[in-house]
């Protein structure tokens, strides 16, 4: 065992740390999932190849990666993981990056992870080297063991898919192989590792539900969890923010999407637990769900909400 930390570049307490945080992501006990991390570093020759490319999107999803502390995304990119291309984190670049990429298509058993849409109207919208990204995502898609879609972009088309571009997601690309879609707008980096981590330590995917987001993470309402919900069953609805005595009111009057959205944004939060956005007062966009963001706009009126009716409490 110890062998197998020197390979990860792990000391035993930092492997103890990063079991108990990880195993918090999978809502497992601490010490199962150690006992299944050490097993998967036992029997892991190497670490698992990543491809992460980038079509039509702001790069949000990167850096929400980037931005995760514990454990940090030096770690997992140095430790965890071999991430042989990612246009924006990777050092090299020109024919070296080019031929790393080139190879570890060849060589396969990859995991595949794509950040953004591709354009459903006409591939000029986006082209990489001169080529369209449909054809770079497809041919990549080939000997990948799963593709993983980072992001709403990725998942289900996002922004793009309400521009003349209409992006679409992975899944109406690529056929054939095992799609993860880890959706929100950026991607929430503890989902996306976790996800990975989930893959390396069983050796499968875990449990996905009807659009292919993994249970764990998206399996409940954000209304449900919705520390407001209290103000929404009383019927106190925030009409204006700079009134001191509606603060902490329900926002569904401000278009809040919660009663629609699946995530578990209630409970884990963002940077390191520290807030969220209907905990700093900005209505949920469901950015969640494949709808978003033309099906859930305007971002701050009820209408949508409305039509479908209210949720039943
Ligand atoms: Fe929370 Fe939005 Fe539901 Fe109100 S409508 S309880 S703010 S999720």
């Amino acid at each position: 065992m110890e062998k197998e930390l020197e390979l990860y570049g792990l000391s035993r307490r930092e492997f103890l740390k990063t079991c108990a945080f990880f195993a918090s992501l999978l809502g497992v006990s601490q010490m199962e999932f150690t006992k299944s991390l050490a097993y998967a570093l036992e029997k892991a020759k190497r670490k698992p190849p990543v491809i992460w490319l980038e079509g039509q999107d702001c790069a949000g999803c990167t850096i929400s990666f980037s931005g995760l502390l514990e454990p940090s995304v030096a770690s997992v990119i140095l430790d965890k993981i071999s991430l042989r291309y990612h246009e924006t984190l990777m050092a090299s670049s020109g024919e070296l990056a080019e031929k790393v990429y080139h190879e570890t298509l060849k060589e396969g058993g990859y995991i595949l992870l794509v950040e953004g849409s591709i354009p459903k109207a006409d591939d000029r919208f986006c082209l990489v080297g001169g080529r369209p990204f449909r054809e770079i995502v497809i041919e990549a898609a080939k000997n990948a063991e799963c593709v993983i879609a980072v992001g709403a972009c990725a998942s289900f088309g996002g922004i793009p898919k309400a521009t003349p571009s209409k992006g679409v997601g992975v899944g109406e690309v690529v056929s054939g192989k095992p799609i993860i879609n880890i959706p929100l707008c950026p991607v929430h980096p503890e989902h996306l590792v976790g996800t990975i981590l989930h893959i390396l330590t069983k050796g499968r995917l875990p449990e996905l539900d009807d659009h292919k987001r993994p249970v764990m993470f998206f399996g409940q309402l954000v209304h449900d969890k919705c520390p407001r919900k209290d103000h929404f069953e009383a019927g106190n609805f925030l009409k204006d923010w700079n009134d001191p005595s509606q603060r902490g009111w329900c926002l569904y009057e401000k278009g809040c999407k919660g009663p629609l959205a699946y995530s578990d944004c209630p409970v884990r939060k963002w940077n390191q637990g520290i807030n969220w956005c209907i905990g700093c007062g900005a209505p949920c966009m469901a950015c969640s769900e494949p709808g978003f963001y033309s099906e859930m706009s305007p971002l701050y009126m009820a209408s949508l909400v409305l039509e479908k009716g209210l949720p039943k409490v």
